[in-house]
């Protein structure tokens, strides 16, 4: 017996672009169903507060947020399930495209809107796992505001590290920087900005040892690379920007990604290369990155989604 489903419309991902999508897909009629993915709510599942999503006055628990718009999208009857999307088949280049569940289940898709985010790179040290969440953190714009008036540390030396020290500069007494290299891969622009910032402390050829603190971050253990001398730094707040990893991985046999493997649309819109798939959050977004303007590409997705069935 075969258990091939067939759907106007598959969401892959459940963060806030592949709920929004599914909010305003079902409220289409599509009756989209939605994978979760492996983490069913993605980043903001390891959010502490979510301040700054418009509607929130008091902020939410980032898990609590995910929660409420998943109820959404069930409300308008959204197909959520549990589970991967684990292969998809773009081949032909036309709809309806045979898309495999890590169970089995085969889908075939009239469209799809793939919304499964990217995660960011850690250092793999177990302090900043035992204390994420509790003073380490990968994102300063969401995170960087409850540590106002303290010092914290960020690691990392691209566009986003700076950009993200440079924020927090504005925040905090002291911004202590952890390159590892003697140079910043940043652009020459970001780096003027990162030095000319007075409490903006530059470490360079130091890697970090570890975060110490019981329940919270209270320091953390440098180590300079050149002579190998130790050092700790009283902080509160520790911000990992040394990257994000697309999670594309299984579109890219069809799908043009850029060279870090971010999925490319036509500008303006959330259309990819293949006709009936959309793209949307931070798959696609290598910029903002925020709950909002994902949850703005998944509106954008699911509406382009309907019009695309509709002609
Ligand atoms: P990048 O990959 O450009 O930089 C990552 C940085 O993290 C590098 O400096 C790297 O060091 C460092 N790093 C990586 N692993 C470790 C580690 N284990 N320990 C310590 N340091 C580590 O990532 P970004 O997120 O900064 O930028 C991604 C892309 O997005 C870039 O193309 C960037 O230009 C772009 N971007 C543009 C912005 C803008 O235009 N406004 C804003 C933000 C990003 P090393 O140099 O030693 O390898």
């Amino acid at each position: 017996m075969s258990n091939r489903i067939e759907t106007e419309c598959l969401i892959i991902g459940s963060g806030p672009a592949g709920y929004t999508a599914a909010i305003y897909a079902s409220r289409a009629n599509l009756s989209p169903i939605l994978y979760q993915g492996m983490e069913a709510g993605g980043q903001l599942m390891t959010t502490n507060d979510v301040e700054n999503f418009p509607g929130y006055p008091n902020g939410i628990n980032g898990p609590q947020m995910m929660e409420d718009l998943k109820a959404q999208a069930a409300r308008f009857d959204a197909d959520i399930r549990f589970g991967m999307i684990t292969k998809v088949d773009f081949s032909s280049q036309k709809p309806p495209y045979l898309c495999i569940s890590d169970k089995g289940e085969e889908i075939m898709a009239k469209t799809v809107i793939i919304a499964t985010g990217a995660t960011a790179k850690w250092l793999g040290i177990d302090s900043e796992k035992r204390l994420n969440g509790s003073g380490v953190s990968a994102c300063a714009v969401c995170d960087g505001f409850f540590y106002k008036g303290q010092e914290v540390a960020i690691v990392g030396a691209g566009d986003s590290a700076c950009e993200e020290a440079i924020y927090l500069s504005k925040l905090c007494t002291t911004v202590h920087m952890l390159i590892r290299k003697d140079e910043m891969r940043a652009s020459k622009i970001m780096q003027q900005r990162v030095l000319n910032t007075a409490n903006i402390k530059v470490y360079w050829n130091t890697e970090t040892d570890e975060i110490l603190g019981k329940f919270g971050v209270e320091a953390v253990r440098i180590k300079n690379k050149k002579d190998g001398s130790m050092q700790e730094i009283p902080i509160t707040g520790f911000f990992v920007a040394i990257g994000h990893t697309p999670q594309s991985q299984i579109f890219k046999e069809y799908i043009t990604t850029d060279a870090d493997g971010y999925i490319v649309v036509k500008p303006g819109t959330t259309v990819t290369n293949i006709e009936g798939v959309f793209a949307c959050g931070d798959v696609m977004d290598r910029n903002y990155r925020q709950a909002i303007t994902a949850a703005g590409t998944g509106c954008m997705a699911a509406l382009e989604a309907e019009r695309y069935l509709s002609h």
